[in-house]
Protein backbone atom coordinates (compact mmCIF):
# COMPACT_ATOMS: atom_id res chain seq x y z
CA UNK A 1 0.00 0.00 0.00
CA UNK A 2 2.89 2.01 1.03
CA UNK A 3 4.62 1.25 -2.73
CA UNK A 4 1.55 2.54 -4.19
CA UNK A 5 1.08 5.86 -2.46
CA UNK A 6 4.86 6.80 -3.63
CA UNK A 7 4.31 5.51 -7.00
CA UNK A 8 1.27 8.02 -7.21
CA UNK A 9 3.15 10.69 -5.63
CA UNK A 10 6.44 10.63 -7.24
CA UNK A 11 4.49 11.94 -10.52
CA UNK A 12 2.42 14.32 -8.92
CA UNK A 13 5.72 15.92 -7.74
CA UNK A 14 7.74 16.02 -10.46
CA UNK A 15 4.81 17.40 -12.82
CA UNK A 16 3.78 19.95 -11.01
CA UNK A 17 2.35 22.60 -12.96
CA UNK A 18 3.58 26.02 -12.41
CA UNK A 19 1.55 28.80 -10.69
CA UNK A 20 1.64 32.09 -11.00
CA UNK A 21 0.34 34.44 -8.24
CA UNK A 22 0.21 37.81 -7.17
CA UNK A 23 0.29 40.82 -9.95
CA UNK A 24 2.38 41.82 -12.64
CA UNK A 25 4.45 43.74 -10.52
CA UNK A 26 4.37 41.88 -6.93
CA UNK A 27 4.22 38.41 -7.88
CA UNK A 28 5.99 34.85 -7.33
CA UNK A 29 5.73 31.90 -9.19
CA UNK A 30 5.25 27.86 -7.61
CA UNK A 31 6.73 25.45 -9.51
CA UNK A 32 8.73 27.25 -11.77
CA UNK A 33 9.23 25.55 -14.81
CA UNK A 34 13.08 25.46 -16.51
CA UNK A 35 12.55 26.99 -19.67
CA UNK A 36 16.31 27.66 -20.29
CA UNK A 37 16.00 23.91 -21.25
CA UNK A 38 12.84 24.40 -23.26
CA UNK A 39 15.05 26.53 -25.46
CA UNK A 40 17.93 25.04 -25.51
CA UNK A 41 15.79 21.61 -26.52
CA UNK A 42 14.50 23.87 -29.38
CA UNK A 43 17.94 25.79 -30.38
CA UNK A 44 16.99 25.45 -34.46
CA UNK A 45 13.99 27.94 -33.35
CA UNK A 46 14.73 29.28 -30.31
CA UNK A 47 18.25 30.78 -28.63
CA UNK A 48 18.83 31.87 -25.16
CA UNK A 49 20.20 35.34 -24.58
CA UNK A 50 19.94 34.99 -20.36
CA UNK A 51 21.04 32.77 -17.67
CA UNK A 52 19.36 29.46 -16.63
CA UNK A 53 18.22 31.19 -13.54
CA UNK A 54 16.68 34.07 -15.12
CA UNK A 55 14.29 31.53 -17.58
CA UNK A 56 11.92 30.07 -15.57
CA UNK A 57 8.11 30.15 -16.58
CA UNK A 58 4.62 28.57 -16.86
CA UNK A 59 3.07 26.03 -18.62
CA UNK A 60 1.40 28.78 -21.04
CA UNK A 61 4.96 30.39 -21.38
CA UNK A 62 5.94 27.44 -22.75
CA UNK A 63 3.58 26.95 -25.27
CA UNK A 64 4.12 30.36 -26.34
CA UNK A 65 7.56 30.58 -26.72
CA UNK A 66 7.28 27.81 -28.99
CA UNK A 67 4.88 28.75 -30.72
CA UNK A 68 6.85 32.06 -31.43
CA UNK A 69 9.51 29.92 -32.45
CA UNK A 70 7.19 28.21 -35.19
CA UNK A 71 6.13 31.66 -36.45
CA UNK A 72 9.91 32.74 -36.64
CA UNK A 73 10.59 29.85 -39.24
CA UNK A 74 7.65 30.40 -41.07
CA UNK A 75 9.24 33.72 -41.56
CA UNK A 76 12.70 32.42 -41.87
CA UNK A 77 14.19 34.40 -39.13
CA UNK A 78 15.32 32.13 -36.55
CA UNK A 79 16.61 31.33 -33.65
CA UNK A 80 14.05 33.54 -32.19
CA UNK A 81 16.40 35.29 -29.14
CA UNK A 82 14.97 35.21 -25.76
CA UNK A 83 15.90 37.01 -22.56
CA UNK A 84 14.38 37.47 -19.25
CA UNK A 85 11.52 35.52 -18.16
CA UNK A 86 11.64 34.96 -14.49
CA UNK A 87 13.10 33.44 -11.24
CA UNK A 88 12.44 29.54 -10.54
CA UNK A 89 10.67 30.91 -7.69
CA UNK A 90 9.70 34.73 -9.23
CA UNK A 91 9.59 37.86 -7.29
CA UNK A 92 12.35 41.03 -8.51
CA UNK A 93 14.17 40.22 -11.23
CA UNK A 94 16.94 42.89 -11.76
CA UNK A 95 15.93 46.28 -12.46
CA UNK A 96 12.44 44.67 -13.93
CA UNK A 97 9.38 46.02 -12.46
CA UNK A 98 7.93 42.72 -13.19
CA UNK A 99 8.57 39.45 -14.64
CA UNK A 100 8.03 38.19 -11.22
CA UNK A 101 5.65 35.37 -12.27
CA UNK A 102 6.75 33.30 -15.17
CA UNK A 103 4.00 35.25 -17.47
CA UNK A 104 6.45 37.91 -19.09
CA UNK A 105 9.07 37.31 -21.36
CA UNK A 106 11.77 39.57 -23.03
CA UNK A 107 12.16 38.83 -26.79
CA UNK A 108 14.42 40.02 -29.42
CA UNK A 109 13.21 41.44 -32.71
CA UNK A 110 13.17 39.95 -35.98
CA UNK A 111 16.31 41.03 -38.14
CA UNK A 112 17.49 40.85 -41.58
CA UNK A 113 21.32 39.86 -40.34
CA UNK A 114 21.72 38.71 -36.57
CA UNK A 115 24.34 41.14 -35.10
CA UNK A 116 26.57 38.67 -32.74
CA UNK A 117 27.84 41.48 -30.94
CA UNK A 118 26.64 44.55 -30.08
CA UNK A 119 25.47 47.21 -26.65
CA UNK A 120 24.32 43.92 -24.18
CA UNK A 121 26.71 40.87 -25.78
CA UNK A 122 28.41 41.30 -22.57
CA UNK A 123 26.20 41.56 -20.09
CA UNK A 124 25.23 38.36 -17.51
CA UNK A 125 21.25 38.78 -19.16
CA UNK A 126 19.17 40.29 -21.74
CA UNK A 127 22.25 40.28 -24.19
CA UNK A 128 20.62 42.04 -26.97
CA UNK A 129 23.14 42.83 -29.32
CA UNK A 130 21.19 45.95 -31.52
CA UNK A 131 18.48 48.92 -30.94
CA UNK A 132 15.85 50.71 -33.58
CA UNK A 133 13.49 53.32 -33.54
CA UNK A 134 15.87 55.53 -31.92
CA UNK A 135 16.80 59.29 -33.52
CA UNK A 136 14.11 59.02 -35.89
CA UNK A 137 15.18 56.21 -37.28
CA UNK A 138 13.90 52.52 -37.29
CA UNK A 139 17.20 50.70 -38.45
CA UNK A 140 17.85 49.27 -41.86
CA UNK A 141 18.21 45.27 -40.41
CA UNK A 142 14.74 45.71 -38.58
CA UNK A 143 12.77 43.70 -40.69
CA UNK A 144 9.35 44.98 -40.06
CA UNK A 145 6.92 42.96 -42.23
CA UNK A 146 8.37 39.68 -40.23
CA UNK A 147 8.02 42.01 -36.83
CA UNK A 148 4.38 42.93 -37.58
CA UNK A 149 3.27 39.07 -39.22
CA UNK A 150 4.81 37.69 -35.76
CA UNK A 151 3.58 39.89 -33.44
CA UNK A 152 -0.06 39.75 -35.49
CA UNK A 153 0.37 36.19 -34.54
CA UNK A 154 0.79 36.82 -30.81
CA UNK A 155 -1.64 39.36 -30.50
CA UNK A 156 -4.59 36.95 -32.07
CA UNK A 157 -3.33 33.61 -31.57
CA UNK A 158 -1.94 33.73 -27.81
CA UNK A 159 -3.41 34.61 -24.66
CA UNK A 160 -2.02 38.32 -24.46
CA UNK A 161 -2.57 41.26 -21.96
CA UNK A 162 -0.23 43.15 -23.88
CA UNK A 163 2.96 44.10 -25.35
CA UNK A 164 5.13 46.71 -25.31
CA UNK A 165 7.80 47.81 -27.94
CA UNK A 166 10.03 50.70 -27.99
CA UNK A 167 8.27 53.78 -28.94
CA UNK A 168 10.25 54.70 -33.06
CA UNK A 169 9.19 50.94 -33.73
CA UNK A 170 5.20 51.10 -32.64
CA UNK A 171 4.89 54.63 -34.79
CA UNK A 172 6.52 52.14 -37.20
CA UNK A 173 4.56 49.42 -36.90
CA UNK A 174 1.62 51.77 -36.86
CA UNK A 175 2.29 53.42 -39.92
CA UNK A 176 2.37 49.49 -41.76
CA UNK A 177 -1.34 48.75 -39.56
CA UNK A 178 -2.71 51.58 -41.24
CA UNK A 179 -1.95 49.72 -44.88
CA UNK A 180 -4.11 46.81 -43.24
CA UNK A 181 -7.41 45.73 -43.52
CA UNK A 182 -7.78 44.78 -39.97
CA UNK A 183 -5.52 46.34 -37.44
CA UNK A 184 -2.88 44.40 -35.03
CA UNK A 185 -2.27 47.34 -32.03
CA UNK A 186 -4.67 47.14 -29.82
CA UNK A 187 -2.76 44.99 -27.09
CA UNK A 188 0.48 46.41 -28.49
CA UNK A 189 1.83 49.34 -26.64
CA UNK A 190 4.68 52.08 -26.84
CA UNK A 191 7.23 52.17 -24.16
CA UNK A 192 10.41 53.67 -23.88
CA UNK A 193 13.56 50.62 -23.09
CA UNK A 194 11.68 48.45 -25.63
CA UNK A 195 14.13 49.22 -28.13
CA UNK A 196 16.40 45.96 -28.38
CA UNK A 197 13.68 43.94 -27.56
CA UNK A 198 9.52 43.46 -26.98
CA UNK A 199 8.17 42.24 -23.94
CA UNK A 200 5.38 40.10 -23.79
CA UNK A 201 2.96 39.67 -21.05
CA UNK A 202 0.79 36.56 -21.29
CA UNK A 203 -2.64 36.59 -18.89
CA UNK A 204 -2.84 34.38 -16.19
CA UNK A 205 -4.43 31.01 -16.51
CA UNK A 206 -7.90 30.09 -16.51
CA UNK A 207 -8.80 28.82 -13.02
CA UNK A 208 -5.94 30.46 -10.58
CA UNK A 209 -8.20 33.12 -8.80
CA UNK A 210 -5.13 34.09 -7.19
CA UNK A 211 -3.58 35.62 -9.76
CA UNK A 212 -4.73 39.01 -11.16
CA UNK A 213 -4.16 40.77 -14.28
CA UNK A 214 -3.79 44.08 -12.71
CA UNK A 215 -0.92 46.25 -11.57
CA UNK A 216 -0.67 46.21 -7.45
CA UNK A 217 -0.75 49.50 -6.25
CA UNK A 218 0.87 50.03 -2.87
CA UNK A 219 -2.34 51.05 -0.57
CA UNK A 220 -0.19 52.96 2.37
CA UNK A 221 0.86 55.33 -0.69
CA UNK A 222 -2.61 55.76 -2.55
CA UNK A 223 -3.63 58.70 -0.56
CA UNK A 224 -1.01 60.23 -0.26
CA UNK A 225 -0.57 60.70 -4.30
CA UNK A 226 -2.61 63.33 -6.14
CA UNK A 227 -4.79 61.46 -8.66
CA UNK A 228 -3.59 61.29 -11.86
CA UNK A 229 -5.75 63.15 -14.38
CA UNK A 230 -7.38 60.33 -16.03
CA UNK A 231 -6.75 59.56 -20.13
CA UNK A 232 -10.04 59.59 -22.10
CA UNK A 233 -11.31 56.01 -23.58
CA UNK A 234 -9.87 57.24 -26.42
CA UNK A 235 -6.60 57.31 -25.61
CA UNK A 236 -4.03 54.99 -25.71
CA UNK A 237 -1.31 54.55 -23.07
CA UNK A 238 1.80 55.45 -23.67
CA UNK A 239 5.51 56.32 -22.35
CA UNK A 240 7.72 57.70 -24.03
ZN1 LIG B 1 10.49 42.87 -20.01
Amino acid sequence: MKKLFLCLLIPLVSFANPIPLGHPNKGRLEFGRNLSRLIKENSEILRSVSPIEFQYGTSQMAAALLEIGTWGSALQRVPVWIGDISKKQGRKLAQHLTHQRGLDADIAYLVHVPKMTGHRFNKFHNRFTEQFGLQGKLGENFDLEANYQLLGHIVAELEVTSVYVGCGIYDALETHDKKQTVSIMKNIFAQKGHEDHFHLRLKCPQGVPQCSNNWWTDPSKTHKKKKKHSASASEKYRDC
